[in-house]
């Protein structure tokens, strides 16, 4: 799952991006409301956490660009005690849900979860099903009856990825914008790697689940 970061005070944004990566996130981080538009407007992630006072842009003018664009991922607002008007402010024009600084980490985790919760295939916060076959966040690994392997971090959100969009094809540039971001020089070679590493493991568990080419285009569960 694909998170970004528009946060002003480097130390909390970076050690937010951390603590996000440790839960196996991919994180994406900004330090200013331009910036974090720009990459908002991407649509690719799942969930934004939005400082409201920002430099150059301020988190309820980020927040309502995105939301005339038609961008609806679901956005946490970050806000001073000192911020009230500003939170109202920014939950009349958007947000899902807010947070109010110092906060810890615990709770900034509970709140992601809630606004990225998918119907159907997560049957707890470090489970989630497909048809039966499990894959475990905790362990970071997949599970088939009582057969498990362990999977690698880009393994790991690749499945991931593909569980949450079941009986869709996922493009291969999606699969890329998702996990290494659009910087990134991934090539279409390398998720080709991955998704062979995943389908050697699968088959290792026995598991009735593969993940099949959609021949010029990506992948999908079947
Ligand atoms: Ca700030």
């Amino acid at each position: 799952m694909k998170l970004l970061v528009v946060e002003d005070e480097e130390q909390l944004a970076d050690a937010l991006t951390e603590i996000l990566k440790r839960d196996k996130y991919s994180v994406d981080t900004c330090y200013n409301g331009i910036d974090g538009l720009d990459n908002a407007l991407t649509g690719v992630y799942d969930c934004i956490i939005l400082d409201i006072m920002l430099p150059g842009m301020s988190g309820i003018e980020v927040l309502r660009n995105l939301r005339q664009e038609k961008i609806n991922a679901p956005v946490l607002l970050l806000t001073a005690r000192s911020e009230i008007e500003d939170k109202i402010n920014g939950l009349d024009t958007g947000a899902d849900d807010y947070l109010t600084k110092p906060f810890v980490t615990g709770e900034l985790l509970a709140r992601i979860r809630a606004l990225t919760r998918r119907k159907g295939e997560i049957i707890d916060e470090n489970r989630m099903d497909y048809n039966g076959l499990l894959l475990n966040k905790n362990t970071s690994s997949v599970i088939w009856q009582d057969n498990d392997v362990k999977l690698s971090l880009k393994e790991y959100q690749i499945m991931e990825l593909l569980i949450s969009n079941p009986k869709q094809i996922l493009p291969k540039e999606r699969i890329i914008e998702k996990i290494w971001g659009y910087e990134s020089d991934v090539e279409y070679n390398n998720i080709e790697v991955y998704i062979s590493f995943l389908r050697k493991k699968l088959s290792v568990i026995s598991a009735p689940v593969q993940i099949k080419t959609a021949r010029g285009i990506g992948y999908f569960l079947e």
